[in-house]
């Protein structure tokens, strides 16, 4: 589509001179199972600049969530080295990451992981519990955080009475919540429908579009053309890594798509 080329073109032309926010040389990450050994990651080496919009693909056990949870500084990996925002968190201690992961980056997976009992409004505030902000303050900036995901009528609501993609909705307001510099998303659109999961390309592109940077696993080529960058795994390797031509407007794309009753 036209305005897609447009948009990517207009984005292309910030200058990007600051420091990656991630940069990753030769990575490699073995699971011990049992007497064998899993080789997850075979030498990964790739930078991500601010404000990109990157997508990961490939086929299932390809690599694809242990990377993502060693850039989530959920994991370590066992060789190589890993830049966050110019840092070298390869030798941090689990308490060290924790720190740099409740305050800069933020997760959103495919089961949504909300609490049950509690509103969408202090499912949003759950993280923000680690920060020295105040309960009003907490509670002004999960109140941000739900309305810039189209939200702001629902606080109240407790994730049994959301639909599907309100609750990933809540699920990205609640990983805004801290500002992080990096959003992290494994297979956001998993378990929406074809709409829905346009409905959240439409907010990612919104996000990205007001400067954050986003890394986004998905096995369908249709929601990673959605992103600005491609990058296919394959065996813990990369295998192919391109920006996406005709990058998908998905404001566009849901013009031409039927809305569904809620
Ligand atoms: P993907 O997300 O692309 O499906 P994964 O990163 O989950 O791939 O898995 C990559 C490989 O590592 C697979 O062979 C998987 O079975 C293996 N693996 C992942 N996590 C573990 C673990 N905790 N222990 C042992 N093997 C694992
Ligand atoms: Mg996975």
């Amino acid at each position: 589509m036209a305005t897609g080329s447009q948009t990517s073109a207009a984005r292309s032309e910030a200058p990007r001179t600051s420091t990656p926010v991630v940069e990753v040389h030769e990575l490699r990450k073995n699971y011990q199972l049992g007497e064998s050994e899993v080789h997850a990651l075979r030498g990964i080496t790739l930078s991500i600049a601010q404000g990109e919009f990157v997508a990961i693909m490939g086929v299932s056990g390809s690599g694809k969530s242990t990377f993502m949870n060693i850039l989530g500084c959920l994991d370590r990996p066992t060789a190589g080295r890993y830049l966050f925002a110019g840092i070298d968190v390869s030798a941090f201690t689990r308490k060290e990451l924790a720190r740099i992961r409740n305050q800069k980056i933020g997760f959103v997976f495919q089961g949504f992981n909300l609490l049950g009992r509690t509103t969408a409004l202090e499912n949003v505030e759950l993280p923000m519990l680690y920060c020295r902000a105040s309960k009003k303050e907490r509670e002004e900036r999960a109140r941000e955080a739900l309305a810039l995901v189209g939200l702001a009528d629902r606080e109240d609501h407790f994730p049994s009475q959301l639909s599907g993609g309100q609750q990933q909705r809540v699920a990205i307001a609640r990983a805004l919540a801290n500002k992080p510099l990096l959003l992290l998303a494994d297979e956001p659109t998993g378990n929406l429908d074809s709409r829905t999961s346009v409905e959240m390309m439409e907010i990612f592109q919104k996000l990205n579009e007001d400067g954050l940077t986003i890394v986004l696993v998905t096995h369908e080529p249709d929601i990673s053309r959605f992103a600005d960058r491609e990058i296919v795994f394959r065996d813990g390797r990369i295998k192919r890594d391109e920006r996406v031509r005709n990058v998908q407007v998905a404001s566009e794309v849901l013009k031409s798509l039927p809305k569904l009753e809620d």
